[in-house]
């Protein structure tokens, strides 16, 4: 067994770190704080080919892999989790259902910009009656002459909020085509510009304050017969495939948001002086970060592990879930211990560590839930 990385992969890796660390992490409190997206940080992360690593350079890909992808949202949640989940959903999710699943020219026409991070993807599964039962969407659509016409809704939507933002990928109930037949779920490309496609006002979240979360409203949204996307009734089945990919890149995500706690709790502990002597110390201190560094450790494992079977074209179903609910475990007490190493001040927003805390907790809910992912493991004993 190699766990060595490729030169490739080593290079995205130190490429994102240092834009991290040069870019990214000295504005992260002022992004939070004000909740407006970096646009220019944005620019730079496709400047430097990011949205399109796994991707075929006919594709506007890089051609790297998914291992190289995944190291590229660890680096890059360690600096910021908002931007994290962008790349998730707009090249784990969104770009991979169109690289899979698109025909040659919907790739051409979404795939391409997307890849290069001139356009920006969102997917649209939950729904407000819909959401880890992801299969009782309500939204519909009915095929009309060369169009097919979308009605209902879509909530908690990342990324479609941005000015860049030029599709969601939606899946929508369509009626049987013969009497007593069945309705069954497809997948359609909805354009942000498209008539009757509107956007409800951005969510107020309790944290991820500059992503742009908004619910998506279709009212009689008419779009052409070629926005849909892949196989007649498979749509609901596609979402979820390219979602196990969504999963390892929450675990990235998780491990990024968890390497950043475990470096600002070391620094604090070494620094921090009570009873004389630096908090790090104290056993009952030096623990948890011996223990967070552990799960860390764990956690990439799991990812990669997964990420790699991919690559191989190999069943990463249950790997997935693994990772993505280990991860998401382990971050919510990695960020609870990193604030109690900090004391009071972890209560304060000007410590990074409050923002790790309150950033966390919804890594154990999006792209399922821990219930949903233990669901998926039971199922696949
Ligand atoms: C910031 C943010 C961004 C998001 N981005 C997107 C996005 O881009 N696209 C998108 O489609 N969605 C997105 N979501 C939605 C997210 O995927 C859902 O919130 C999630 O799937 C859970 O659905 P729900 O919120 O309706 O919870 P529910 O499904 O109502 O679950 C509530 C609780 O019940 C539990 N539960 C439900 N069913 C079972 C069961 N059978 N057994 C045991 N426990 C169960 C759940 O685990 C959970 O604890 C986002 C959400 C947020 C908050």
């Amino acid at each position: 067994m190699d766990f060595h990385f490729t030169e490739e992969q080593q290079m995205i890796r130190d490429m994102s770190r240092k834009f991290v660390d040069e870019v990214i992490e000295p504005r992260a409190e002022e992004m939070e704080a004000r909740g407006e997206y970096p646009y220019d940080i944005m620019d730079q992360m496709a400047e430097l080919g990011m949205m399109g690593i796994p991707f075929p350079p006919e594709c506007g890909g890089s051609g790297g892999d998914w291992v190289g992808m995944h190291l590229c949202i660890e680096e890059i949640s360690r600096g910021d989790v908002t931007l994290g989940a962008l790349l998730d959903v707009t090249t784990s999710v969104v770009g991979q259902e169109l690289f899979v699943f698109g025909a040659p020219e919907q790739k051409e026409k979404w795939l391409v910009p997307i890849a290069k991070g001139k356009e920006i993807g969102a997917f649209g599964l939950t729904e407000p009656g819909a959401g880890s039962d992801a299969g009782a969407t309500k939204t519909s659509a009915a095929r009309e002459g060369n169009s097919w016409v979308i009605n209902g809704a879509k909530q908690f939507i990342t990324n479609i909020g941005l000015k860049n933002a030029s599709i969601v990928i939606i899946t929508a109930r369509t009626k049987g085509s013969k009497p007593g037949e069945k309705d069954i779920i497809n997948t359609f490309v909805v354009p942000r510009g498209a008539a009757g496609f509107t956007l409800g006002k951005k969510y107020d979240k309790m944290a991820w304050n500059h992503s742009a979360t908004h619910e998506c409203i279709f009212e009689d949204c008419r779009i052409p017969a070629g926005n849909f996307l892949g196989m007649e009734g498979k749509g609901f089945a596609q979402h979820l495939a390219v979602l196990e990919t969504g999963r390892i890149s929450i675990a990235a995500i998780c491990v990024g948001l968890g390497r950043a706690c475990l470096e600002k709790s070391l620094k604090y502990a070494r620094e921090r002086v009570q009873f004389g002597k630096p908090i790090f110390s104290f056993q009952a201190v030096s623990f948890k970060l011996s223990d967070m560094a552990m799960h860390i450790e764990l956690s990439r494992n799991m990812y990669l592990k997964a990420a790699w079977l991919k690559d191989a074209g190999l069943p990463h179903t249950l790997e997935a879930a693994y990772a993505k609910l280990f991860a998401s475990e382990m971050v919510e007490k990695a960020a609870s211990d990193a604030f109690q190493i900090h004391g009071g001040y972890g209560f304060m927003n000007e410590y990074a560590v409050s923002r790790y805390y309150k950033a966390c907790k919804i890594l154990q809910i999006v792209e399922g839930t821990s219930e949903v992912q233990r669901m998926v493991i039971a199922r696949n004993l």
